[in-house]
């Protein structure tokens, strides 16, 4: 059983409990873009793991079939407490060098580029983890078995959901041991201060063991998100800026030595004699400014609506894969992708939004006879295109008047 997938509904009980919560207590941490661009970008993480999931599932087998040293008992208490903290050990390595490690930051990154912290930020997950499985080859070396192995996973994740919040305050002794909001908030910080620290998932006592522990200051309050800001609201942007940005450093770093260099060393690395166009360090940073470009009220409230209608389109695809082929589920998955991709551009005002609205709504329709949503779903997205499509299409005329008269 997919644990995660079973947990989304809480996830977002526990995100409008929050939402709520700040609103009465006059100390709302969640903005309409931010969140949806978090949501946007824990959707798209999940949706891509349906496309490629084949991928991963082949090279454990292989790895079982041929190198397992040991088959341990999967019924043994023993067997899932020692996957569960082996794997918080192993999950604050390839976290900590998810920091460290340029290339595998291009990944990482997605999960720090909200600048509010709050549940939805926990949802905020990369769609291009390329790496991660080699943290768990040594458990299949090991003989732990696969379901032990994704259960221990996918807790470790879900326990992580609640420390994204910034109404918790310092929890005394258990963040002496565990993870808790005030130290997540920290590993969040672009503070200088804060920056690479707090790796842990569950435990924190890595980060006390290995040099890596910070503790939240009074003094110093937390300013969230990237030292060099992403300043976008397109998720598929968002999945690659970093790597966009380590390609162009890539050509123009001289020596094959110092190329080699650029993708291990950390984040920002260059040669003396090089211009880095994501460097890090010595960088200034204004820990007040948040990317918060102006949108009518009109568009905010619209693409609230058609986003909400993608997320629920998203859940019955991930319901539903099981039963789709691979060539219609990778069309879906990718026309859910350009749909995210279209409410950000809203989100951002941009004038070409209008234009690729109207395509968006108008691709779905064959989805709809291709995809068994059950009645409820099909009428709801139907009605929508039929008043959203004649809506966009008076605002295009219009703006096309005003753009001859000026
Ligand atoms: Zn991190
Ligand atoms: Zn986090």
């Amino acid at each position: 059983m997919d644990l995660i997938l079973a947990a989304i509904p809480f996830f977002f009980l526990l995100i409008f409990i929050e939402l709520a919560y700040g609103v009465v207590r006059g100390k709302n941490t969640y903005r309409l873009n931010d969140s949806i661009n978090s949501i946007s970008m824990g959707s798209l993480s999940r949706l891509q793991g349906l496309v490629i999931l084949g991928f991963s599932g082949t090279i454990y087998e292989i790895i079982v079939a041929r190198y397992q040293l040991a088959q341990l008992p999967d019924q043994a208490l023993w067997v899932w407490i020692s996957c569960f903290l082996l794997y918080d050990f192993a999950y604050y390595w390839k976290h900590r060098l998810g920091h460290e490690v340029a290339l595998f930051w291009g990944s990482h990154v997605a999960h720090h580029q909200s600048e509010d912290f709050n549940l939805s930020t926990a949802l905020r997950q990369t769609s291009i983890d390329f790496y991660g499985f080699l943290f768990y080859l040594p458990f299949f070396f090991l003989g732990f078995p696969a379901e032990i192995l994704f259960t221990v996973v996918s807790l470790n994740l879900i326990y992580q959901f609640w420390v994204h919040t910034e109404h918790v305050p310092k929890l005394g002794p258990f963040e002496w041991v565990f993870v808790s909001p005030s130290n997540h908030r920290v590993h969040h910080g672009r503070n200088k201060i804060y920056v690479d620290k707090n790796y842990g998932g569950v435990f924190i006592l890595w980060d006390r063991i290995f040099g890596s522990f910070q503790e939240e200051l009074a003094e110093e309050p937390v300013a969230f998100g990237l030292r060099k800001p992403l300043n976008s609201w397109n998720p598929v942007w968002a999945n690659v800026h970093v790597y966009w940005r380590l390609i162009l450093d890539f050509y123009a770093m001289p020596g094959a030595l110092n190329k080699l260099k650029l993708l291990v060393k950390r984040p920002g690395w260059r040669a003396d004699t090089q211009q880095s166009h994501c460097k890090l360090e010595g960088m200034p940073v204004d820990l007040t400014q948040k990317f918060d470009p102006e949108i009518s009220r009109f568009s905010q409230v619209y693409t609230a609506i058609q986003f909400t209608l993608t997320v629920a389109l998203s859940l019955a695809v991930l319901l539903s894969a099981g039963s789709l082929n691979y060539l219609l589920l990778s069309t879906v998955v990718t026309y859910l992708f350009f749909s995210f991709f279209v409410h950000g551009s809203f989100l951002e005002g941009r004038e070409f939004a209008l234009t690729l609205e109207i395509v968006r709504l108008v691709f779905l329709l064959p989805f709809l006879l291709l995809l068994d949503l059950g009645p409820v779903m099909t009428a709801l997205l139907i009605g929508n295109s039929a008043l959203a499509l004649p809506l966009l299409l008076i605002a295009g005329s219009k703006r096309t008047q005003s753009l001859a008269l000026n």
